[in-house]
């Protein structure tokens, strides 16, 4: 049994030796080198005067050296805070301030920030990652690290309830909040996921997706770590044909993706080789709902592929609940992993009948400490030892959980619930829909549905007879007042359309 991340590492660096542990570009780094940058990483961090418990973020796209920092950070018993790398400035500095951070580690992509990232937070010093020319003195770079510095000797390692990592979660619904993960909620999360998957030494993974989001965290960086599993890294999901092109020639057996990928696979162009996809054991699909109709495009694309889809959230370490390969049900996230126990409650937090809508929580060792310095928010998040989701779902007898929709996108007309969810299903039935987003409208004291279409290119879709299709599928209260066709729905960095943002600037699409 593991206490923390770096004891993996070590093992790995002992077992497997110069076997790879990640490519990336057309490079291999092994286990043994890995664990030598960690080392050097980590007394350099020491010197500078990082201690244990301090809390240190990290501002760096997918790369060897995020990973780098994340373990030299743990080695010294300090927590990593990954940090969007797509945020705007005041998001960024926000999260720093909320860390009280003084040392920062950061891709030079954010040079330009350097001056107000140093006026209006407490970082005295930057270690850069990537291009670092024109930096300031006082700053550091990463090669400059990994050439001079000596390697850390190991006083103590962190133990299995320290603090591992916080994540920020996105801010869908509000300003960010940092769950604090332990160890322990990473390894329960782990175990859970590797008992459905049974990793094996041919597996391999691919990570596209932004390694600072919970999900890619745990699903493709630390579970194969903790089984020595290689992992191609990919620094940009952009061009998507790339992600395509190392999945079949690096022969990945476990792919992970957000619904957007998903549907973006079921549409490509691939190459004359795609029927190496067969390699690929499972396609994972997590962090935001998988439309009936994608998991059905998919399904009939890609015959033999097992597409399942997962739930979870970073209060969770994410995962909560995965399909299971034999027995997948479509629109089902599954049922709860091994170790974590899932009910659906009203709002007396009293589980409701079978089948029957609630609020998800969530009961487990993957459940966070808590959100960092919001004693409030915890107290009303974990509740005896259950985590409120916010998301409502219902539960067959199977176990088999539904989510419904976010408690917060909930659309209440004239006190009948309605599930954006169920009309944005149908939508995306019409040809030419690519995506859809339901919303509530403020109007008259009520709230009343409204529809985002984004048509497939070169596609003009005609509002009424959208309608009508509606109609023909959905109770008329159900059926959206207006629909907006738009360009492009606001998303976030894994694809999740910002509901608040539409419901903000409703009247800038009206327009
Ligand atoms: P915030 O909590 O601040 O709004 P966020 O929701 O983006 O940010 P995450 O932890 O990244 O934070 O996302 C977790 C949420 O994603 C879940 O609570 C749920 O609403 C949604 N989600 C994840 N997986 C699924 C899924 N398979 N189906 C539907 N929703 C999902």
């Amino acid at each position: 049994q593991y206490n923390n991340f770096y004891e993996i590492l070590e093992k790995n660096a002992k077992r497997l030796k110069n076997k790879p542990a990640y490519f990336i570009d057309n490079r291999k780094i092994t286990w043994d080198r890995l664990k030598k940058k960690v080392d050097t990483f980590a007394r350099a961090l020491e010197l500078i005067g990082v201690k244990k418990t301090d809390l240190v973020p990290i501002l760096v796209a997918n790369s060897i050296e995020y990973i780098v920092a994340l373990l030299g950070i743990q080695k010294l018993g300090a927590v990593a805070v990954p940090i969007n790398t797509f945020l705007k400035e005041e998001e960024i500095t926000f999260i720093l301030n909320d860390t009280e951070a003084e040392i920062l580690i950061a891709s030079s992509k954010f040079k330009n920030n350097l001056k107000n990232i140093r006026k209006n937070t407490k970082v005295k010093k930057i270690i850069w990652e990537g291009e670092t020319d024109n930096i300031d003195e006082n700053n550091i770079s990463f090669s400059e690290i990994l050439s001079n510095f000596e390697s850390h000797e190991v006083k103590e390692l962190p133990k299995i309830d320290d603090l591992a990592v916080i994540i920020y979660t996105s801010g869908t619904t509000g300003k960010p909040k940092g769950a604090m993960l332990t160890y322990k909620n990473f390894f329960a999360n782990i175990y859970g996921v590797n008992e459905l998957i049974k990793l094996t030494n041919k597996d391999r993974f691919i990570a596209y997706l932004p390694m600072f989001h919970s999900f890619t965290l745990t699903v493709n960086i630390l579970l194969p770590m903790f089984y020595g599993s290689p992992v191609v890294i990919i620094r940009s999901i952009m061009p998507f044909s790339n992600i395509i092109k190392q999945t079949l020639l690096k022969r990945v057996t476990i792919f992970t993706g957000v619904p957007d990928v998903y549907s973006a696979l079921s549409r490509a162009k691939l190459p004359f080789y795609f029927h190496w996809f067969n390699k690929v054991r499972f396609f994972i699909s997590g962090a935001a709902p998988l439309p009936a109709e994608v998991l059905d495009r998919f399904s009939k694309k890609f015959k033999k592929a097992k597409l399942l889809e997962g739930y979870g959230l970073s209060e969770c370490s994410p995962v909560v609940a995965v399909n299971r390969p034999e027995l997948q049900k479509p629109l089902s996230v599954g049922p709860a992993i091994p170790g974590v126990e899932v009910k659906i409650v009203n709002d007396e937090l009293v589980e409701v009948p079978l089948g029957k809508p609630g609020e998800i929580i969530v009961k487990g060792d993957n459940v966070m400490k808590g959100y960092y310095k919001r004693e409030e928010a915890t107290d009303e998040t974990i509740i005896n030892g259950w985590l409120l989701t916010g998301d409502i779902g219902k539960m067959d007898e199977d176990g088999y959980i539904y989510i419904l929709d976010r408690k917060k996108d909930l659309i209440i007309s004239k006190g009948v619930n309605i599930y954006p969810r169920e009309i944005e299903e149908v939508c995306l039935k019409y040809p030419g829909v690519k995506e859809c987003a339901v919303v509530g409208k403020k109007e008259n004291g009520d709230e009343i549905p409204v529809a985002f279409i984004e048509p497939e290119e070169n596609i003009k879709i005609n509002e009424l007879e959208l309608k009508k299709f509606l109609k023909q599928h959905l109770a008329n209260y159900k059926i959206p007042k207006s629909i907006y066709v738009v360009n492009e729905l606001p998303k976030n960095a894994t694809g999740k359309v910002l509901k608040r943002k539409l419901r903000e600037n409703l009247e800038d699409y009206i327009k």
